[in-house]
This record gives C-alpha cells, structure tokens and sequence, in this order.
C-alpha cells in the first residue's frame, strides 16, 4: 500500500467517519480524515445531542407543573434561552473536542478541508491547493436538511440547522412537516412556552409508524396545545410588519414570528466529484451493497450519504463493519432489520420491528396486545397524559413482530425490548419475564387479551 499517502482516507468526521477511521487506525493503517465543518458530524454538532438538550430543558415546563401536586412550591419559573444556549454550545464544544482526541489517539489525521473525488485513489482538498492519494477512501459526509428551493418565500424560512442558533425565543412558530424533526421540535417549541402550529401535507404525522402510535402522538400534542393541521403544505411563505405569514395550501394563512422548515433530509453529494469519479449514485444517495462498496473499486460509503436508515447508530455500524472487513480481515455487514428508533416527541416514541400494518401485509395472520393507559406518576398529578403500548404478534409462529411504545421513557425501554425482539422472542417467552414494579413497562409483559379493533374506543 506504500505507493499511496493513505491506506485510507476518510470524507466526513461524522459518526460513521470517526468509527470507520479510529478503528483502521487502530489496526496500524495510515488514516487521514477530512473535515470541512466541525468533527462531530449532524448528530454532534446540529442533531441529536443539542437536540436533546433541548429537549431537557423544554421538559421542565410539565415536570414544574407536575411538582406542585406533589408538594413542592415552584414559584415562577422562568426560561433564559441566551443562558441556556451558551451552556448547549459549551457542551458541543466539549463533545467535539473529544471526538478529534479519540481520531489523535488512534492516530489518525485531521484535515481542516473539503475534499473532493478525483479519481479511486486520489482526493483533491479544495482551497489547499493540494491532491492526497489513497489505497481506500471512504464516503461519510452525512446529509443536510432539504427544502423546497421553488417555493415563492422560501428565503423567510429556516431548517434545523439554523434552529440550534436563533438568538431570540419565537412567540408564535410554524414548523412544515411531519417527519421526526417537525415533531420533535413542535414539541420542543410548545415546550418552552412556543405557540406552534405543524403543518404537514399527509394525514397523519409520522407516516412509516405504527397507525395507533401515529393517531395517539396527535392527540398527545393537540392536548399540549400544539396545533397540528393536516392535509394541507405550505403555498408561499410573505413577510409583513406582523411577521411571516404562511399561506397553506388549504386556503388557511397562518402568521408566525418564525417558520422552520422540517421537510426532509438529502445524501450531502454536492461538490464530492463523484461523477467524475464514477461513483454511481440513485435518488442523490451513494449506491452501495452489503459491504458498503460503491460502484467504484477502491472507494466506500457509510451513513446517510448511502440513504439507508439515517440514524447515528446505524452509521457507527456501518464504519466499524467497513473498518472489520477492511482492516481486520473479518468481513462484516451490518444487519439492518430491527433496527430500534426513537421520536424525542413528549410523550416519546420507542419503536422496534414492524407495525400492524406491515405485519398483516407481510405475515397474514397477526395478533395485537394493545393499552393505553394513565402512567401513575400523572393519575397522582391528576395529569392526562396517556401512555400507549403495542405488540405486533406473528399469529403462526408466535414471534414478536413489533413493538411500540409512546411514553415519557419509551426510548429507554425499546432499547431493550430490541434485543428481545432481534433475538426472535415468542410472545410466550416474553410473557415468562416477571414485571419490574411499578413501572409503565410491566405493561410490556403483562398483557395477556388480544386486542380487537372494535376495542380501540374501550382502550381510549
Ligand atoms: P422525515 O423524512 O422524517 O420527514 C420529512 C417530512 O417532511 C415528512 O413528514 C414529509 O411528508 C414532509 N415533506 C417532504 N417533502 C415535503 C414537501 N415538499 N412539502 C411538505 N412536506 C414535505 O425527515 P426529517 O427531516 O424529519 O428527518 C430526517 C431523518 O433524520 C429522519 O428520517 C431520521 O432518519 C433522522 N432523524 C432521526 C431522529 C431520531 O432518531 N430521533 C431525529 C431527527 C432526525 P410525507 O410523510 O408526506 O412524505
């Protein structure tokens, strides 16, 4: 490999990117890594983590509420967004500073720079005038939000990236989309005291979820005072002395001080030269197969580049299953079924495997362990939030399909049930486990009906 400056260049300091190049490290290899952002990636530095410090602090506004029926005295509590973004900032900092000291200490090398495909073993790094070659280079650059460029007004809008950074709190906010970024930033918004409307053109949020949790996170949010309209998307978005006005597709105008586009994410490509190195791509994704080898020999992509399932753990396996095949002489792919997700909705959304309706489509016959019920912290504080818990049974074999989960602390209990359901639990082997109690996720082993549809009204 000595005729080339890397036995392994990596495009992107993502997760994916990070995983794929500490580990060939490890193994000896020459590695650089290039970086034209800050080493984190989406999840970092504009996803998940700051994400869910947002989240955090906008779930204090029910736990103040909460506290006082039990007894606690909480005398206005107030907010300081400036306050708290400079702490959020702090932390990524810190997170981000890590991430380039685990690339050092494996002894990779970090490249303040675009780079850009020239052919299947040379990188250009643009601005630098300067070309790297290298036996392997792998594709990691994640993606970035996508708006509808054609949209009249489109220039008024923002996207996630931006609303990590807005330097004043909104009154009133429209969020477009139904997705897991529109949810989880309405929720998020509502929570620090936001008016938010969601307007998304499907009808329901979440489509790809399970039908019941879809309906339930609706209800949950409506009752939150979030202000969900549906079947209806965004026409031209104007801007007047009383803010921007949304004019929906239904006929509706909806004037707001800020309007946050949540409408998808796309493969980041642009600029990586992949034409003109033959890397064949479908739909803006990198084509890839099990091993994530593109088109062309001598060149990988991980991550949601490859537009498979966009999620940070799914990208951290796919670099240490290209870095196993690569540099450990242990071929690996990774599984992508039963994969667990989670919406950091409030309540939230744990999700594994398949949902009703696959289940009926792919498997016939299906039986359906169904509750929704008033989690016992919120009966004593004579809350109304409901809980809602949902297996997906095989009705032939017994095996546990799905299972689906919106409550406060779902995304903490699939996490588990994943392993169960990978591991091809039967509903009789689930039922075996003795419940932890109390708790919301005794339900999960608890439930002995099979649920009927007629009993949705009677569930509710
Ligand atoms: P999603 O693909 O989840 O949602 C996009 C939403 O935008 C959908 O509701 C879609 O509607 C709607 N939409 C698409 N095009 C238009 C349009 N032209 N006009 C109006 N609405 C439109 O994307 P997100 O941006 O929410 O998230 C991107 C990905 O990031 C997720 O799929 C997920 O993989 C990942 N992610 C994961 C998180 C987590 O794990 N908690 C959190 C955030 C993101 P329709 O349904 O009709 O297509």
């Amino acid at each position: 490999m000595a005729e080339y400056d890397y036995d392994l260049f990596v495009i992107g300091a993502g997760s994916g990117g990070v995983r794929a190049a500490r580990l060939a490290a490890m193994s000896g290899a020459r590695v650089a890594v290039a970086e034209e952002h800050r080493v984190g990636g989406t999840c970092v530095i504009r996803g998940c983590v700051p994400k869910k410090f947002m989240v955090y602090a906008s779930e204090f506004a029910s736990h103040f509420k909460t506290a006082r029926a039990y007894g606690w005295t909480v005398d206005d509590p107030r907010f300081d967004w400036p306050a708290f973004l400079a702490e959020k900032d702090k932390e990524i900092a810190r997170l981000s500073g890590i991430y380039v000291t685990n690339l050092q200490n494996a002894g990779a090398e970090l490249v303040h720079a675009k780079a850009r495909l020239v052919d299947a073993h040379t990188v250009e790094l643009v601005g630098k005038d300067r070309k790297v070659t290298a036996a392997k280079i792998l594709i990691a650059t994640g993606g970035r939000p996508w708006v509808p460029r054609d949209m009249p007004g489109v220039e008024h809008v923002i996207t996630s990236d931006e609303a990590f950074h807005i330097e004043q709190l909104p009154k009133r906010m429209v969020i477009a989309g139904g997705g897991y970024i529109a949810v989880e930033f309405a929720c998020i918004f509502n929570g620090l005291g936001v008016d938010v409307t969601l307007v998304h053109r499907g009808p329901n949020i979440l489509r790809g979820f399970d039908d019941h949790v879809r309906a339930h996170l609706a209800e949950e949010m409506d009752k939150k005072g979030i202000k969900v309209l549906l079947g209806c998307q965004h026409d031209q978005v104007t801007k007047g002395p009383d803010g921007l006005t949304s004019h929906l597709s239904s006929g509706h105008e909806v004037t707001s001080d800020l309007v946050l586009f949540a409408t998808g994410r796309e493969p980041y490509v642009e600029g990586l030269g992949l034409e003109a190195a033959g890397v064949e791509t479908r739909d803006g994704a990198i084509v890839v197969d099990a091993f994530s080898r593109t088109s062309v020999d001598g060149v990988w992509a991980v991550g949601d580049v490859t537009n498979r399932i966009n999620l940070t753990p799914v990208a951290i396996r796919e670099g240490a299953a290209f870095a196993q095949t690569e540099f450990y002489d242990n071929p690996t792919s990774f599984d992508h079924e039963m994969v667990a997700s989670a919406v950091f909705s409030q309540p939230a959304i744990g999700s594994v495997g398949l949902t009703e309706a696959e289940a009926r489509r792919q498997h016939g016959k299906v039986d359906i362990y169904f509750s929704r019920f008033r989690a016992m912290k919120h009966t004593f504080a004579g809350g109304d939030e409901r809980a809602l818990i949902k297996l997906v049974v095989d009705g032939e074999s017994q095996r546990l399909l799905g299972c689906h989960v919106v409550a406060q602390d779902a995304p903490e209990i699939i996490q588990m049930a994943a392993v169960a359901l990978k591991m091809g639990v039967t509903k009789a082997q689930w039922d075996s486990t003795c419940a932890v109690h109390p708790t919301l996720a005794e339900e999960l082993v608890t439930m002995r009906e099979k649920y009927m549809p007629q009993d949705l009204g009677a569930a509710a």
